[in-house]
């Protein structure tokens, strides 16, 4: 898979750069011409970059000295991801991954193709052979951003294409004609990009969609355990995503880095190694190591009245 995609975009990217914009539009030096080799070019090396980013970084390990919050903790917090109740002896429990014979930290999950549990887990994506979670879906988002814009850059080039050459032919210039091997190469790129635009499209707006609500897809599928649970002994009727913090850019910040303007940019700086051990540790070195978040504070006011 990793193969077909990266050979589908080299495919989609050359034919496109060196078959159709630099012999047509790149010669006529337009702001046009000049904008679309620039957008081309940047957004398939960045979504490259990215690509390489989400397959390699590791998307979230559980530390193995990780423990669940004591139970005073357990008061501040909300315990729906903290516990769960024991159905055997209906009492509640901190969250146990049997598989991997450890607790599990809020929002984690364990993934049954990587056989181990994934630190704030989207989804197991089989286009990057990897998980998307904690340490990766920054990589995943930029990923997917910059292959809608290097697919529509590519979709653009050849509509522009495809009008010169219907205009010239109901005009009845000649020299505007497409040559066959040309025009092999425009069909072939249609009939790839359709398929991989509409694609790239849709994930992008879905991720976009759980990003601005700070929502995993996971928890977005699993959304009526909000509903209703247990916190500090008593019942709370909850419809709501605790982990929605109010206002999309906290939200986005949360995921993609506190200042906007490395947003889109690729992040080599891999998370820090973990300074905090124990039980009563640090909650930014926890927040920063994806085995605690912050939750909303209308969540809280709901918890606390
Ligand atoms: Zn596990
Ligand atoms: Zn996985």
């Amino acid at each position: 898979m990793v193969v077909c995609i990266i050979g589908t975009t080299l495919f989609i990217h050359l034919t496109t750069m060196f078959c159709i914009l630099v012999p047509w539009l790149w010669p006529l030096r337009t702001l046009l011409s000049k904008l679309s080799f620039l957008v081309l070019n940047a957004s398939t090396s960045l979504l490259l970059i990215n690509y390489y980013l989400c397959i390699v970084s590791n998307p979230g390990t559980v530390y193995s000295y990780y423990q669940p919050p004591p139970e005073t903790a357990l008061e501040l917090t909300p315990v729906m991801d903290y516990l769960e109740v024991d159905p055997a002896t209906d009492v509640l429990s901190p969250h146990y991954c049997h598989s991997c014979q450890r607790y599990k930290p809020p929002r984690a999950h364990h993934c049954r193709y990587c056989s181990r549990c994934i630190l704030r887990m989207d989804h197991h994506c089989s286009w990057i052979a990897n998980c998307v979670g904690h340490g990766n879906q920054a990589h995943f988002i930029r990923f997917l951003f910059w292959s809608c814009i290097s697919c529509w850059c590519c979709v653009l080039v050849i509509v522009a294409r495809l009008e010169v050459v219907l205009v010239g032919a109901v005009r009845g210039h000649s020299n505007l004609e497409m040559e066959s091997g040309e025009l092999i190469i425009v069909c072939m790129n249609v009939v790839v990009l359709t398929p991989m635009v509409t694609m790239v499209s849709m994930l992008f707006y879905n991720q976009i969609q759980l990003l601005l609500t700070n929502e995993t897809t996971i928890e977005n599928l699993k959304k009526n355990r909000y509903s209703s649970y247990s916190y500090a002994g008593r019942r709370v009727d909850l419809n709501e995503n605790p982990y929605d913090l109010g206002n999309w850019f906290e939200n986005v910040q949360q995921v993609l880095g506190e200042n906007p303007l490395f947003w889109l940019l690729p992040n080599f700086q891999f998370h820090s190694k973990p300074s905090w051990s124990g039980v009563s540790g640090d909650e930014e070195v926890w927040h920063r190591d994806g085995h605690w978040f912050p939750i909303g504070t209308h969540v809280q006011r709901i918890l606390h009245e």
